[in-house]
């Protein structure tokens, strides 16, 4: 099955096929909420998918129809707990990396080079309809903004110091995404959090449709350009691997995604390019690069206290 969320977050199964979405909220347990802030509708289907994917399969069999092109989808993930990402998984990105940054992983930084996991800022998700915005103060700053194209695990069941043997029962499904990276000195949370920097989506693919997460080729081009192409069987560390390694040092929660590292082929991304990323069985989306407005995005505002 194939999960989204549309319009004001409303979640719904897609049909690629038939270039349609069902809105679903009308069979989920609980009332539907338009207000993304503290919203747990996406979090609780990914915990209950296994409980409710008989009435979600129903509504997709005879649900009404709506044409994709008139819904606005959102990306397909709502206020996760955390992103985590894996470092280093692919042996050839490792080892181009010592070209990418010389300095950084030379001497005492050789530690970039080796695999880790590490933390993006949830407000950092972008998706279908988004683009990617480079801040001027990485414009200014002369530093590269690299594409890292990365099969992503978004989790169902949450589990803590879950064994290898188990992982595959706490992953609800796989989706395309983009791990943007500011290249050179200082902290990964800092150089990959900017808003914006993880487009992900369209759709989440349920585990069942996917015969081999291990066996997915990843293709990325930027203006047309192929930049990165592998397929998943190259990965150092499996996707069981990375679970149980994730959920020995946090707890893992429904809908919190695990990004799986990049192949070899990261380069610059500029304002004005396209990127388009596409995963063998979980499709392919188009995602812009622009330069970010300058200003902040305006909060609500408190204007009488009394
Ligand atoms: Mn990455």
């Amino acid at each position: 099955m194939k999960l989204a969320l549309f319009d004001d977050w409303r979640p719904c199964v897609v049909l690629p096929e038939e270039g349609a979405v069902v809105d679903v909220t009308p069979v989920l347990p609980w009332q539907h909420d338009p207000d993304p802030v503290g919203n747990g509708s996406w979090i609780r289907l990914c915990r209950d998918f296994r409980v409710l994917q008989p009435r979600l399969l129903d509504m997709a069999a005879t649900g009404a129809r709506l044409p994709l092109n008139e819904v606005r989808l959102r990306p397909a993930a709502l206020n996760p707990t955390k992103i985590i990402a894996c470092a280093s998984n692919y042996s050839a990105h490792v080892a181009e990396m010592r070209t990418v940054m010389p300095e950084q992983t030379a001497g005492a930084g050789r530690w970039l080079l080796d695999f880790d996991v590490f933390l993006k800022a949830p407000s950092s998700l972008c998706g279908p309809g988004d683009s990617v915005l480079i801040p001027a103060d990485v414009t200014g700053s002369n530093a590269a903004v690299h594409h890292e194209s990365e099969l992503t695990i978004v989790i169902g069941t949450g589990g803590r110091d879950i064994p290898e043997s188990q992982t595959l029962n706490h992953v609800l499904g796989y989706l395309p995404g983009i791990d943007v990276t500011v290249r050179g000195p200082g902290d990964r949370s800092r150089r990959k959090s900017y808003d914006t920097f993880t487009p992900i989506g369209a759709w989440l693919t349920t585990t069942d449709e996917i015969a081999d997460p291990h066996d997915i080729d990843i293709r990325l081009t930027v203006r047309g350009e192929l930049r990165q192409s592998v397929n998943t069987s190259m990965m150092i560390m499996k996707i069981p691997q990375i679970v149980a390694l994730a959920s020995r040092i946090m707890r893992l929660e429904p809908g919190d995604l695990i990004m799986t590292g990049a192949p070899a082929g990261v380069g610059p991304i500029r304002p004005g390019d396209v990127m388009e990323i596409s995963m063998s069985g979980l499709g392919r989306m188009r995602i812009p690069v622009r330069e970010a407005s300058v200003g902040a995005i305006p909060d609500s505002t408190i204007l009488d206290q009394a």
